[in-house]
């Protein structure tokens, strides 16, 4: 079956639309399995499977206004050249007062988005990794560096990577050191989520979120599709109750590291799922 080459439900034109969809078919720095630059089409395909209205929060996604610019054009760019792009884009986005929702590619994108912030955000990032490193395979804007290369621009105050459970030992100690804020996994799964929503609103402090999902933070038995899996991970409600709880907070929105080639489809529709959600739940809370 074919499906529209668009996101469900994104009708709307550039003009008129609050939310835009854009995919970055980039994968060339990933590690372990590479294939992330096929997400943001298969992303978009599974994103039919779900009915426009949400009987959780009761939102209809067809009320929302939504346009999905499909991918930038960035066929045989550096990395630096695609950073570059990515800015420059979410730039234009911002400057129309838009809520930029990325589809990667590797996480390192990230990076390129939050250059295009002028005004003093918290960063939250959900991850598996503490992508802490300084250089990696001699790339300074490899997936494993970007945490590291946010912190360079962005406050290390203001950034939290949520749902951490690896580090190189060496990139472990730096971060401890430089006080980055993570919660790991298991403290999540142990506690639950809810317990750490007062220390990460008094962390943030009144800033506006952008909040970046690298798929891997998410158990690998619900999102196996991936480059770098990682077991011992938090289930897709944990990141829900965050978006929920948090909605009114939020101003950007990634997913990055989706694989489609390792998968049958369940990564993919889950980070559509996730597109939905932040879409929904910041609307809904802006327009009660
Ligand atoms: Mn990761
Ligand atoms: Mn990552």
């Amino acid at each position: 079956m074919s499906f529209p080459n668009y996101f469900a439900d994104a009708n709307s034109d550039f003009e008129e639309s609050d939310y835009v969809i854009f995919g970055i078919q980039y994968d060339k720095t990933s590690s372990f399995r590479i294939g992330a630059k096929k997400a943001p089409d298969e992303i978009r395909k599974y994103s039919w499977n779900f009915e426009t209205f949400n009987l959780r929060n009761e939102v209809d996604f067809i009320d929302i206004k939504v346009h999905d610019h499909g991918n930038l054009q960035i066929d045989n760019y550096s990395i630096d050249k695609v950073i570059e792009e990515v800015e420059s884009y979410t730039k234009k986005l911002l400057n129309k007062k838009k809520f930029p929702i990325a589809i990667g590619g590797e996480h390192s994108l990230t990076t390129g988005i939050l250059k295009a912030f002028e005004e003093d955000i918290a960063v939250v990032s959900f991850d598996a990794h503490l992508d802490y490193r300084n250089i990696y395979e001699n790339e300074k804007y490899n997936h494993a560096c970007v945490i590291r290369r946010i912190s360079e621009t962005i406050d290390i105050n203001n950034i939290m990577v949520l749902g951490v459970r690896s580090a190189e030992k060496n990139e472990y100690i730096e971060a401890k050191n430089d006080g980055l804020f993570w919660i790991s996994s298991y403290d999540i799964i142990k506690y639950g989520i809810k317990k750490y929503f007062s220390d990460f609103k008094k962390k943030i402090n009144n800033k506006k979120i952008y909040l970046s999902l690298d798929i891997d933070v998410i158990d690998p038995c619900y999102a196996p599709g991936t480059g770098t899996p990682e077991p011992y991970g938090i289930k897709p409600l944990d990141l829900l109750e965050f978006i929920e709880y948090f909605s009114k907070d939020i101003i950007g929105f990634d997913v990055m590291e989706v694989c489609p080639t390792y998968d049958n489809g369940e990564s993919s529709m889950i980070a559509a799922k996730f597109i939905k959600s932040v879409i929904e739940e910041t609307w809904l809370i802006n327009n009660q």
